[in-house]
């Protein structure tokens, strides 16, 4: 069969920003026979994420991410269809799956990558498996939860940066759950800033783009901040760190202001942040979702439970068509997108 794939066409280069041009939309042809332990399946969402950036250069700078290999197809988080299967556990109609689904419209991938899913878990909206009920969901519970340190009745105050993002905005939402009294997001529009607000129940938000940080989280915050959900790193965190309290906690969740740097993660500090983080006894230990598999289906359960009972929203950007990958993924690095950034291949 005819299907269509992207990949990866050039690099960023050292400190470069990613353009759509890096990647490529090809024509190949898919044999349909399986081989043992195969599964063919049809792609309907997929996904673009930060740590993508990463895989894009040879070194990736990162001990746990490999690096797209040029002309090659490109993978991440997907989900879809299964149309056959030579996989014992897998048949057709299952709804499955990965972190490693290449960027096809259809695809002979061994069963061992796929994970299936129940569409009950997200009403039937599947794409949620990428974003609030999958990785960037359990990315913002399982931080908050390992790292956070929030107890309720403690009247703890919640920054969120990237707050309009996947992650950040359930995190925020995830604050305002726990208990924090006061949850303040961090973006970069003001579109994103009434969102927080209207939409997701966040108590302020602030425009790192117009915004006078400094003075309008002071005005945010009478209390200090207690947990800062970090997502962007840079000079917004550096800001926020600087008005934590004592023995306050930052979830070092990531650092996307320095991604297009040529720079090992965690980025490094600067004197003045270490010393304010030491000064203050602020917890800033790094938090990556990868390392708490044994937690992760209970956590995608509450998420779930969370989505369908309303008490968490969810916002999305839907892109249509894989010819649209690059485009999303580099509008998603420069803030294009309103929570998750989805691209959607069929229905
Ligand atoms: P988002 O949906 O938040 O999209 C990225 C957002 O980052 C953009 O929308 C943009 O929003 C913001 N951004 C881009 N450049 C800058 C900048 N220079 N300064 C401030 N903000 C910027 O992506 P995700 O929710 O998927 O990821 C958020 C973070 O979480 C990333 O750092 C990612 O690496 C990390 N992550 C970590 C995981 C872990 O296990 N630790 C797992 C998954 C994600 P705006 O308009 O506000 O600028």
């Amino acid at each position: 069969m005819q299907v269509q794939r992207v990949v990866l066409s050039s690099r960023p280069g050292k400190n470069g920003a990613p353009v759509p041009e890096n990647f490529r939309l090809e024509e190949t042809t898919l044999s349909l026979d399986l081989k043992d332990g195969e599964v063919l399946v049809r792609t309907l969402f997929l996904s673009v994420d930060p740590y993508m950036r990463c895989r894009m250069n040879e070194d990736t700078g990162a001990e746990y991410l490999t690096p797209w290999q040029l002309s090659e197809s490109v993978d991440g988080g997907g989900v879809g269809v299964v149309k056959s299967s030579r996989c014992s556990g897998f048949s057709e109609g299952d709804v499955v799956t990965s972190f490693n689904w290449p960027w096809q419209t259809h695809s002979a991938v061994k069963g061992n990558i796929l994970q299936k899913v129940d569409p009950q878990l997200v009403d039937g909206h599947l794409s949620y498996f990428l974003g609030a009920v999958g990785m960037t969901g359990l990315t913002a519970l399982l931080g908050m939860r390992e790292k956070g340190h929030v107890t309720k009745g403690a009247n703890q105050t919640m920054v969120v940066s990237g707050a309009a993002g996947a992650c950040g905005s359930i995190a925020g939402q995830i604050g305002r759950l726990d208990g924090c009294v006061r949850v303040v997001g961090i973006c970069g529009s003001e579109e994103k800033c009434r969102a927080l607000v209207e939409d997701l129940g966040f108590s302020a938000a602030i425009n790192y783009r117009r915004d006078d940080v400094p003075a309008k989280l002071r005005e945010c915050c009478p209390d200090g901040v207690d947990v800062y959900f970090d997502n962007v790193g840079g000079a917004v965190s550096d800001t926020v760190i600087a008005q934590m309290n004592n023995s306050s906690h930052v979830i070092l969740c990531g650092q996307i202001s320095q991604y297009n740097k040529d720079v090992p993660y965690p980025p490094p500090l600067s004197e003045e942040t270490q010393e304010a983080l030491r000064s203050k006894n602020i917890t800033r230990e790094r938090f990556m979702v990868l390392n708490y598999m044994d937690k992760m289906e209970a956590a995608l359960l509450q998420l779930s439970q969370w989505v369908k009972s309303g008490q968490i929203k969810v916002l999305e950007t839907v892109v249509n068509g894989i010819e649209n990958m690059g485009v999303a993924f580099c509008s998603m690095m420069n803030g294009g997108n309103v929570g998750k950034q989805i691209i959607k291949l069929s229905e």
